[in-house]
């Protein structure tokens, strides 16, 4: 078994990818942030490209960290998926 230091599990289709390839969304006192780098204490998920659009669209955060995830949270990930395509 090679070790899977840098691999992370999409919580939407649950595929396993270098965390590089995933977008991150971290829970940090009480705010979000997408792609976070420093430490945090709160809760952080993964999303692959693939799922993006259907965890805006399904607002399917919420569930994953299990609190209400601000609108502008989505909007912030629309526009991170935008920038990404241009
Ligand atoms: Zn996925």
């Amino acid at each position: 078994m090679t070790r899977e230091k840098n691999v992370r599990m999409c919580m939407c289709c649950r595929v396993r990818l270098d965390k590089s390839e995933l977008i991150k969304i971290s829970k940090v006192e009480n705010e979000f942030k997408v792609n976070f780098k420093g430490n945090s204490n709160g809760k952080s998920i993964y999303v692959c490209k693939n799922c993006l659009s259907k965890v805006i669209d399904k607002k399917l955060l919420d569930k994953a960290l299990k609190c209400d995830v601000n609108d502008d949270v989505y909007e912030m990930l629309k526009n991170y998926e935008q920038a990404k395509n241009n």
